[in-house]
């Protein structure tokens, strides 16, 4: 795409939650309507969406509808039926693209290209049985992480190996789908960062953000990382790598681990990520417009960080704090507008401005 999308134009996203629903009020914001593809009823985008289509990924007829009513498609998830995107792809160009969703999608494929670009990943096997789990042992050894290859989020389709005994209760947790061995990483801190390239090939960073998980999910980023300077250069430089790579297009989430000898990369998403949600109150252009822009063919905004800030999840019952939470100064509250509040359920975040 050479010109920038105009005034008026329709974004189809694909996936109505929480981050379609931010990127929605950033497109508005720039004067441009979404238009949303959830299988789900009353999905969060839908509050701010111009446009809904509530059908399933496997609805040919509905996608075809869709890909024709928008001028290009995006998406806030990576587990996107193959079949649904060759659909759409044949009507309207989808951003970021099938090779940065395909890489994505599966582990094994991600770690196969992380390394073939030069950059480090925790040591991982290819698991199809109990004997390659064995062989994989041996090598790697213990602690080590068994992971599905596909459909893995928030710590979930994991299981954790504290010594080889473990490998019969871990493969069965894998309910016979492929799977990834990954050496334990002892690591000193948890950073994210979020990169965003648009057409033209300009590339941004935002500050990396520093991770806390509970139970698997995300609990809290803290901007700016702990980190020296010439670590937060080198998480610039290998994000850039991977989006130069994979002429990538819009914003990925880059998650990385930090250790003695440098930064691993755990795994890369190709849209916003929950752990650039402080860019919201703590930057000038959001990592939400930053995609919208970056899809849309505009000039990339300034990332620059003006404050620092603490990023914390409202999860399940978190969220009956926001009484309190609308007191405290200094303290910004997005809800995602979800009726029904469920343990490990995201219901919403604080961004805190440190003064
Ligand atoms: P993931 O779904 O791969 O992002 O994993 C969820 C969380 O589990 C990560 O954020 C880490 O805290 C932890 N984790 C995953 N893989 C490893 C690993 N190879 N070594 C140490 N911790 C890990």
């Amino acid at each position: 795409m050479t010109n920038p999308l105009p005034t008026g134009a329709t974004i189809g996203i694909l996936g109505g939650g929480q981050l379609g629903r931010m990127l929605s009020v950033a497109a508005s914001r720039l004067g441009l309507r979404t238009h949303i593809y959830e299988p789900g009823a009353n999905p969060p985008a839908a509050d701010v969406a111009h446009a809904v289509t509530t059908a399933p990924y496997e609805d040919a007829e509905a996608l075809t509808a869709f890909a024709r009513a928008v001028d290009l498609v995006t998406y806030e998830f990576e587990n996107i039926p193959t079949e649904a995107l060759d659909i759409i792809e044949a009507i309207t160009p989808i951003h970021p693209n099938r090779r940065a969703l395909g890489t994505s999608q599966d582990r094994l494929v991600e770690k196969q290209f992380l390394e073939s670009i030069g950059l480090k990943v925790a040591p991982y096997a290819d698991i199809t049985d109990a004997a390659s789990l064995d062989a994989a042992l041996n090598k790697i050894g213990t602690p080590s992480i068994l992971k599905t290859r596909r459909f893995g989020y928030d710590g979930k389709g994991q299981s954790r190996l504290a010594s080889p005994e473990d490998a019969a209760t871990a493969l069965a947790d894998m309910s016979g789908a492929p799977a990834v061995l990954e050496g334990f990483i002892t690591f000193t801190a948890e950073i994210s960062i979020i990169a965003a390239r648009n057409p033209q090939g300009e590339v941004a960073c935002y500050d990396p953000g520093e991770n806390i998980h509970r139970n698997g999910i995300l609990h809290t980023t803290d901007v700016p990382a702990r980190i020296p300077a010439s670590l937060r250069t080198d998480a610039v430089l290998l994000a850039a790598k991977i989006l130069n790579t994979l002429d990538y297009v819009g914003v990925m989430g880059v998650e990385l681990f930090v250790t003695p000898q440098g930064l691993i990369v755990n795994e890369i998403a190709p849209r916003v990520h929950n752990s650039g949600h402080w860019t919201q109150n703590g930057c000038t252009v959001d990592q939400f417009e930053q995609h919208i822009r970056a899809i849309s063919g505009w000039p990339l905004g300034d990332g620059t960080r003006h404050s620092d800030v603490i990023m914390e999840n409202l999860i399940g019952n978190d969220v009956d704090r926001v009484p309190q939470l609308a007191r405290e100064a200094n303290c910004a509250i997005h809800l995602y507008g979800k009726v029904e509040t469920k343990t490990g359920r995201k219901m919403g975040h604080v961004n805190r401005i440190k003064t």
